[in-house]
């Protein structure tokens, strides 16, 4: 049985106000079934976020990280740096660093070693682009993103791993996948990581994220693969995220 988790990425969004809100509306949360939920502010808001997440539901999670430890990379930040934050957990390879920082299959890998370096736990993102969907590659360049990764970790390191599959065409779009496009992409990825760790496959959470929403979230959640949510515009909205939070 794999336990939810709903995580939400704020992108360049957010202030100090609303993580202060965010914080006060958790704390008196009930979330119905045992649930993780994250929350993925821009680096300043950390130090806040940990505060004001402190004694409710809410984890905190670090929008990407530089691979190096320390150094030279001005306006980076490294791994060990959210470590000392509280940062649980990290994206790796969203759409957004693929497309507009030209992060490659390579530079998400290292992305992920140097978070698992320091014990936080990589949510990988996967997704095709529509020219991919419409030229019927879907699914090579998702399992292509997914194995990358996941072939080239140790069996300890894979069971730190989450996957959020977001089709790049349903991000920010207003467009969702359907319940079935979602739940057949995701048994697609568990079916591949069971051919080379079988024992993996069954307790590896699958995310969906594109435009999950208070109204989406409960067909989407229902699916067999789905394991919860990475939202993004929702996310900005604590009731709407609160809600997605207790349909998980
Ligand atoms: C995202 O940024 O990961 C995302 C899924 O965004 P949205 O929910 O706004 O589509």
């Amino acid at each position: 049985m794999r336990k939810p988790l709903i995580a939400g990425n704020w992108k360049m969004n957010g202030s100090a106000e609303l993580i202060e809100t965010f914080g006060r509306t958790f704390a008196g949360v009930e979330l119905p079934s045992p649930v993780d939920v994250v929350v993925h502010p821009p680096f300043p808001y950390l130090d806040a976020a940990r505060s004001a997440f402190a004694g409710t539901p809410l984890s905190l999670g670090a929008q990407t990280l530089n691979p190096l430890h320390s150094g030279a990379r001005t306006g980076e930040v490294s791994g060990q740096m959210l470590a000392e934050f509280g940062v649980e957990y990290v994206l790796a390879g969203h759409s957004e660093r693929r497309q507009l920082y030209h992060e490659s299959d390579e530079q998400v890998y290292e992305r992920v070693i140097a978070a698992l370096t320091v014990g936080i736990r990589p949510i990988l993102c996967v997704g095709e682009t529509l020219e991919e969907r419409d030229a019927g590659q879907s699914e090579n360049v998702v399992l292509r993103q997914v194995g990358y990764v996941m072939a080239r970790l140790e069996p300890g390191q894979r069971r730190m791993m989450t996957i959020a599959y977001e089709p790049v065409w349903a991000i920010g779009t207003g467009r969702t996948a359907t319940p079935e496009q979602a739940q057949q992409m995701m048994a697609a990825i568990r079916d591949y990581q069971a051919s080379f760790d079988p024992a993996l496959a069954d307790a590896l959470r699958l995310l969906y994220g594109g435009s999950m929403n208070a109204s989406n979230a409960q067909e989407l959640l229902a699916q067999g693969d789905i394991d919860g949510g990475l939202i993004g515009g929702a996310s900005l909205k604590v009731d709407d995220f609160k809600a997605i939070c207790q349909s998980a």
